[in-house]
């Protein structure tokens, strides 16, 4: 008998790895945006190309890396964010798997360039299919510039599979807007094959709302704000003149971080029961805050899913603040509508 038995090599391992975490360009953009919120940037500028397919690029002026660490940093498992399986459940950043950057690298062309405050020159490094091609000393400002050419170049299955330039643009759009609505405190600017398309300056909730989705969005805002034992609540629903028939304007964010709950959703939908014409959907953006010992986040890579200690509760919350917050601005049940 002999055994068959093998470890993969490391640059097989990130491969597979990169498969879960990198479905198209925009995870790249949510991987490399939110790698620049925990470096605590307050000016993040995304540049795309071709619909990401030849480039995504993202500037901040964080913290930046030492040479030795951002050499680790393409490794897989290495994370500066967590050093124990107890810090999942108080975690402070979007960040904690130690895996998009080896599982990017795997897969595309990376060009990192970076440096920390203290340092007066930085470091750029190359590194293609998980291969480290150069590494040299560069005068560059202070933050991290990562840049991720032709994704999957390497696995020409992938690449012939991504969508339209204008599907993979909307992917896009959507995790900006995401991590942007997430972070007001931040200033966002994001060009497209060379032209500025958002470019968001530092501000509140309500204004980074409007800032994206244009100034007649102001006045069809009703806040909603709740503070109970187990949640904080804060931010708004669309009056429910502003619903519509395609579910677009839907947020929620836990602990600033964008998430996808059907059940929270009806929990909203239920609350405009009676209020919305037939087949429309109202318009949310909600942070509920909670407890981080209360979730889990480490259910899915791309970390869209969350595991609540009690959805009930939080249930129940929600349809009630929000009911309380339609019922504040005199918005009652419409029963004859003009069809
Ligand atoms: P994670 O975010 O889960 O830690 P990543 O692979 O995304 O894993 O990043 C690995 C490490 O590289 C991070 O923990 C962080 O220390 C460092 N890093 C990545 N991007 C940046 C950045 N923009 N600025 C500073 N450090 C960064
Ligand atoms: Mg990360």
């Amino acid at each position: 008998m002999s055994d068959i038995i093998q470890l993969l090599p490391d640059h097989v391992a990130n491969q597979i790895a990169a498969g879960e975490v990198v479905q198209r360009p925009a995870s790249v953009v949510k991987e490399l945006l939110e790698n620049a919120i925990d470096a605590k940037a307050t000016t993040i500028k995304l540049l795309v190309k071709d619909a990401g397919k030849t480039l995504v690029q993202v500037i901040d002026n964080g913290s930046g890396m030492s040479v030795t660490d951002s050499r680790l940093s393409f490794e897989r498992h290495a994370t500066s964010k967590i050093r124990s399986a107890e810090d999942l459940f108080q975690l402070h950043t979007k960040g904690f798997r130690g895996e998009a950057l080896a599982s990017i690298a795997a897969i595309a062309h990376v060009e990192l360039k970076t440096r920390q405050a203290h340092d007066e020159v930085g470091t750029q490094l190359i590194v293609e299919g998980s291969e480290v091609v150069s590494q040299e000393v560069v005068v560059t400002p202070k933050g991290t510039s990562i840049a991720v050419k032709n994704l999957f170049f390497n696995i020409p299955a992938r690449r012939n599979f991504l969508k339209s330039n204008q599907v993979e643009t909307r992917h896009i759009i959507d995790e900006f807007h995401r991590v942007a609505l997430a972070h007001p405190n931040i200033q966002f600017v994001m060009y497209h094959n060379g032209s500025e398309v958002f470019n968001l300056p530092e501000s509140n909730y309500r204004q980074r709302i409007v800032n994206i989705f244009g100034a007649k969005t102001n006045e069809k805002l009703v806040p909603v704000n709740e503070e109970t034992e187990v949640v904080k609540i804060s931010g708004f629903v669309g009056k429910p003149e502003y619903a519509k028939k395609t579910r677009g304007e839907q947020f929620f964010f836990v602990n600033d971080r964008f998430i996808k709950s059907a059940y929270l959703n009806h929990a909203i939908s239920s609350a405009f029961e009676g209020l919305l014409k037939d087949s429309t959907h109202p318009s949310y953006f909600l942070n509920l805050t909670v407890d981080p010992q209360t979730i889990d986040i480490n259910i899915h890579p791309t970390k869209t899913e969350i595991k609540f200690d009690d959805e009930h509760t939080l249930y129940a919350i929600l349809r009630a603040s929000v009911k309380h917050s339609l019922g504040q601005f005199n918005i009652a049940p419409v029963l004859d509508f003009d069809r």
